[in-house]
This record gives C-alpha cells, structure tokens and sequence, in this order.
C-alpha cells in the first residue's frame, strides 16, 4: 500500500517540557506521515538544542505561522510506535498548565511514566508477578449500617455515570477502607475503571496487601521504590487496560486508564498530595478535575478532612457521608495531655514523662505494643555553645544542624551537608558545647536504656533507606517479635495493628510551632491520625501527648477527637486574617547567590503586581511581603518571596503570566511560583 500523502498530518502542534509557552508548529516529514500520532513522544531541534523530546498535541493540514517570516522545522524523528498519552491526559494536562503556572510541556511530562522521561523506550520483557496461580481471593465484609448508606450513594451516582464528589468522613477504623473497596468492586462490574490515591507514605506493604488480596491480578500498583522498568510494565498493564485498578501515590492521577468511574483520594487531607517541583498540582484538585471532564465519581476520604474540603461541603459543592463509629463499636482510645512544663528532672529536658514511662511499662507486662511519635529524626536537633549561645548552622541554609548519633555527625535535613561535631566552640573557645532539642534517634536510647529488656525498633527515613527496610520493620513488629516502634509521620497513617494499645506522642509541639498557616491544622490532624493508631483490636487503646502547650486548641480538640470544634475554631482563625479557604493563595520565591539581586528582583515584582492590579481593577487582592523566607537561605541561595491573597485566582492567574517576564529574573535569578501552596517555607 502507498504510504504517502496524507494531508491533515502534514504539521504538528509540540509542547515542549521546558518553562517556555505555547506550543510550537513543525512540518511532519513526508516518511513519518503515516505513522505520526497526537500522543506520541517525537524528535525535535529546538532553539540552540540540536534534539529534544516533544510531545506531539495535535495535527492538522496547516500552520497559522506558515508563509510568515519563521521558517518551519521539521521533526527529526518519532520515539513511541504508540501514543503515550491520552487525548484526556493531554487535556487534562493543559488545564495543569494554566493553573499551576508552568508550560504544557511541563505539565504533559508528569503524565509520562519515569523510565520514558529522557526520550528513551525502555521496554523489559514482562514478568508474570506470583499472584493469579490459584491464589484465592479474600471476599468482601458485609457492610455494616454507616458503610451501606455510603456506599449507596456512591454507587448510584456511579450507575448514573454523573460528576459528583463525595467528602467520606469517617473517624480512624471506621471502615473507610472497605466502603473503597466495595465501591472499587462496583465500578469494576460496570466495566470500568478506578483510580485509588493515598499518600505516597501510606503505601505500606500492608495497605497494598489488601488491594493485591481483594483484586489480585486487576490490580497495578505504582510506588517510588518501583524501578523504571517495573513502573513501565505496570504502567502498560493499565494502558493496555489489563490492570482495571490503579493504585498509587500523587502522580498516579495521570494513570493512562479508559473508561474512569471512580477516583478516589484517601487522606484527602495530606500536604503530600502537593507536588513540590514543576508542574506545582495538587493531586486531589486534578482529580476531581480529570473526574469532572469523564463524568467519573470522585470520594475524598479521611478522619480530619482540610479546611478546604469542609468548606466546599458547605458550600454544596461537595456531599457528606459520615462514618462516625469504629468498627464493632470499639471505642476511641482515651487520650491524656502531660504538660511537660512539669516535667523537668533536674536541669535536664525530660524525653519520656513519668506518666508515659509507668504506661509503657504496664503496656509491655501485659505482653501488648507500644507506638511512640517523634516528627523529627536524628539525635539532637541543635547543638549550643552554653557559654555564648553559638548554634551550629548549616553554611549553605538558615537551619540548625542535627545532631546523628550512629555515625557521629552533624547533618543539615534540607542540603545533606555534613560535619563533624565540635568540641570547643569555634565562636568562645569555650568547652561548654551542649546538643539540645529531641530527635528519634534520641528517644531510641532513651527508651533503651529504661526498657533494657524489650525489643524495640526505629523508623524514619534514616532507618528505611534500605530497600525492603520499610517492610521488614513493619513485619516484625506485626508479628510481635517487636514491642515498641519510635517513628516520625512514615508511622502515624494507615498502620492496622490490633494488638497496640498505647500510642505516645513524644513532643506534639513541633509541627504546632512551625512558621506555617497550616501548623494548627497539621497538628490536629497528625495528632488524631497517630491517636487513631491505639486500641484498633478489642482491647481498649490509649493515647498521651506530651507538650509545652497543653491549652492550645487544636491539642485540645484532638485530645477529645473533636473535629467539630477544631474546624470552628480554626476557621475564625482563618477568616480574620483572609486566609484559604476564604482565599486562594499564590506564593512567589526569589532565590539567587546574591541577596542584593533578589531583592531588587522581587520588589519590581511588587511594584508591578500593584500597578497591573489597580489598572484592571481588582481590588481585592492583597499582599503579604515581600520579606525574607523563613528559610532565607538554601542551599547557598538568598531567598524571598511574597504571597497573594486572591478571591479571582483564574483571573489573577492570567493577569500574573503578564508580569513575570524574563526581565524580571536576569542571569542567576530564579523564580518559583506556587499555587494554591500547601508549605511556605
Ligand atoms: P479506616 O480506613 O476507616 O481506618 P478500615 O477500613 O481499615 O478503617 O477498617 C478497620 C478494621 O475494621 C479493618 O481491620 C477492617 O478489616 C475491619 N472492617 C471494616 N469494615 C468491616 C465490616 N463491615 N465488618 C467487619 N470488619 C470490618
Ligand atoms: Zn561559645
Ligand atoms: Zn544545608
């Protein structure tokens, strides 16, 4: 057959993964006529690049540019035999783009499965996984009265294939869990499809387990410890539409699936979810975005839903179900606040309270386990001259060294920049050098030393870094061969242990004391979620938090699992000093070697934001800054920033793509900008 002239494939539309807009017109050359497709991945010279990869958006007979000036390019060469994007994923990456701020390019290459990122095929022959040689299925529960009224609603709106998001409040070991399941299950009847999002940390062995048991085969599983040849074949699996069920942590939102039913968003409430680096998304947003466009349902879950989401309840753009028992009516464990203030031994700062202690020494006598929260590893958080008050910094950041016991070092948490601990100060000369503030690794000796006998295991990112490490610390401690586990947040969500019985917050003032709009929220809801960990089995679970702020509101509501009052409280908080939910927010970083630059930088920034904003007048917008980040310096680099507060963010949005321009960042100048922040650090 005669494989030429076909004239709507004549010119091709290119997005380009790089912070430039607009897509760019290339002539399809005759031999690659026949075989050229919207979605694929193709060869391009761009700029000074001699080869890039683009991604092919459209095609068409003509070019708007042809005829003018611009001499057209041609593309040098096709990657993908097939699309590898979706005509929905390209859409749905195009209003990524406009949102979030960043290029189309940009936004289509988060769709792109890892080990294809760098223009290369990587194909690996596929290897059968173990499950299908006559495993048998688990079988579902029978719901009990709060999970059929859920699931009801979910499934009728799923029978009437309409756009509808769901907020599924249920407290800790509600049976959230299972009211995704069965709704999966029902999805599945239909012959369609579901994407299942949890927080890249609650991709535990145990969580996947219960997916692989419940659906076997079906199921595709996409994590960060994949390597880019296991996460091609899974992405294939779904591609292929062999996988119906994709489960997976932010970036799985892009999963190629067909015929989407459901989208389901656990722990609705987590900052992860955010995507720190370009495109700047939000998970949960472009999912309920990717739902609206394919008349899918979307179910938000979690025990302590964001403000956002509380309020978009109230607002009737989202419906409630409640799950408001546990599981067989066991009771929420029972939770004591120690005012650590009353806790000082001596001149020492007390790491385990008397209380606590007496608790885990019954807990242990008793032969049940013990979970112990710290959100901060290391050994010592600072290490201070107690004769001048020097503290170790890092040279490259405005952070504290923390002190880490096992290799006897000091480490920077943000740059990994390492020293050896001093002696003598290098400020006084003095010998009075002390390390101050707690770390896991901290409490691990501690809890060595007063419980010499017990087993006890720690796990935060120090610990894990192994691969399988994860998992084998998760084993032991459920087969009981472990009796307490020191952790940071990697322990406080989704962990299903029915034989723990206390869970110990060693210090809930860290996140309560963060730089941040959220802290209060954070707390409340890393507080409840740790709660949430105690007293799952038939025996009653119990909970202490240890804090220098006992009267704080949101340790209170929690200590009484009151989500209610918490949300009330916080959102007069909120709405005296116009923050989310009653505003969107956008914050702009400036970041250079040199300060003087970025200050310049940002203030013609400021001064244009205010000019261009009272021209079209939109006087509702405000500006908190510019000042220095809270974290001034980073890696070597002077930061500042400023943050909008908008009650228009797509118009704002628009109005912004005018403004910052090249000139505003000249050589060594670099901007970033978030929308809809989650950290502002
Ligand atoms: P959540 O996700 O709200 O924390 P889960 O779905 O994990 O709660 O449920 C907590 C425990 O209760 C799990 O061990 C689960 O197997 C069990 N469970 C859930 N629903 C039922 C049910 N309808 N009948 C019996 N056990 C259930
Ligand atoms: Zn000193
Ligand atoms: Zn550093």
């Amino acid at each position: 057959m005669e494989r030429t002239k076909i004239p709507e494939n004549k010119y091709a539309k290119i997005a380009v993964p790089l912070p430039i807009e607009g897509v760019f017109d290339y002539i399809v050359p005759q031999e690659l006529r026949a075989d050229i497709k919207t979605g694929q991945r193709v060869w391009i010279a761009f700029g000074r690049s001699k080869k890039i990869v683009g991604y092919v958006t459209c095609l068409s007979a003509d070019s708007e540019i042809q005829g003018k000036k611009i001499k057209i390019k041609e593309i040098i060469s096709i990657i993908d035999q097939e699309p590898i994007l979706n005509p929905d994923i390209i859409e749905l990456c195009k209003w990524v783009a406009e949102y979030y701020f960043c290029s189309w390019g940009e936004a289509l290459s988060a769709a792109v499965p890892g080990g294809l990122k760098k223009g290369k095929v990587k194909m690996t022959s596929r290897v059968k996984s173990g499950l299908g040689q006559g495993v048998v299925l688990e079988t579902k529960l029978s719901p009990n009265a709060g999970q059929k009224q859920a699931l009801d609603k979910i499934t009728e709106s799923i029978n009437n294939s309409e756009f509808q998001v769901f907020l599924l409040h249920g407290i800790t070991s509600s049976g959230k869990t299972e009211v995704y399941l069965q709704a999966i299950d029902h999805v599945l009847q239909l012959g369609k499809t579901a994407v299942y999002l949890v927080p890249e940390i609650s991709l535990t062995p145990q969580a996947v387990e219960r997916f692989k048991s419940r659906f076997g085969e079906q199921v595709s599983i996409l994590h960060s410890h994949l390597t880019p040849g296991q996460r091609y074949q899974q992405w294939e699996k779904i591609k292929t539409g062999e996988s119906k069920i994709v489960v997976g942590a932010r970036s799985a939102i892009f999963a190629p699936v067909n015929d989407l039913g459901l989208v389901i968003v656990d722990e609705e409430h987590e900052n992860s979810y955010k995507q720190e680096d370009v495109p700047r998304y939000h998970a949960r947003d472009t999912g309920i975005m990717r739902a609206a466009k394919c008349g899918a349902v979307v179910v938000l879950g979690s025990a302590t839903p964001s403000l956002e989401s509380f309020c978009n309840v109230n607002k009737g753009k989202y419906s409630l179900l409640e799950l408001k028992t546990r599981i067989d009516n066991r009771l929420l464990p029972e939770v004591a606040i120690v005012d650590m203030r009353k806790e000082i031994f001596g001149r020492k700062q007390a790491v385990l309270s008397r209380r606590l202690e007496e608790h885990i020494q019954q807990c242990l006598q008793r032969k049940e386990q013990v979970i112990l929260f710290l959100n901060r590893r290391g050994f010592s958080t600072y290490c201070l001259c107690c004769k001048c008050g020097y503290v170790a910094e890092c040279p490259h950041c405005s952070v504290t060294l923390t002190y880490h016991s096992n290799n006897q070092e000091l480490i920077c948490h943000y740059c990994n920049y390492r020293s050896l601990p001093q002696t003598i100060c290098p400020e006084c000369q003095s010998q009075y050098i002390g390390y101050l503030g707690l770390g896991t690794q901290k409490v691990e000796s501690e809890l060595n030393r007063c419980f010499p006998h017990s087993r006890i295991e720690r796990m935060d990112t120090d610990s894990v870094s192994k691969r399988g490490a994860h998992e084998t610390i998760l084993k032991s401690f459920q087969k009981g061969e472990t009796d307490i586990i020191i952790g940071t947040q990697m322990i406080a969500k989704g962990l299903d242990f029915p034989n723990v019985t206390l869970v110990g917050v060693i210090n809930a003032d860290v996140t309560l004391n963060f730089p941040d709009l959220r802290a209060g929220e954070r707390t409340f809801q890393l507080l409840t979620q740790v709660a949430g960990r105690s007293g799952r089995g038939p025996v009653p679970g119990k909970v202490i938090i240890q804090t220098y702020s006992p009267d704080n509101y949101a340790v209170r509501a929690s200590s009484q699992h009151d989500y209610n009052s918490f949300i009330k409280q916080e959102l007069v908080f909120r709405k005296q000093l116009n923050y989310p939910p009653y505003l969107n927010l956008i914050n702009i970083v400036i970041r250079s070697k040199h300060e003087n630059k970025v200050i310049k930088a940002i203030e013609k920034l400021n001064r244009r934001i205010k000019e261009l904003f009272q021209q079209k007048n939109l006087p509702l917008i405000s500006i908190m800054g510019p000042a220095p980040m809270p974290l001034a310096k980073l890696r070597g680099m002077f930061r500042w920033g400023l943050t909008i507060k908008t009650p228009d963010i797509t118009r704002t949005n628009i109005l912004l793509r005018k403004i910052v321009t090249k000139d505003i960042t000249p050589s060594g100048v670099k901007i970033k900008i978030d929308i809809d922040p989650q950290v502002m650090m």
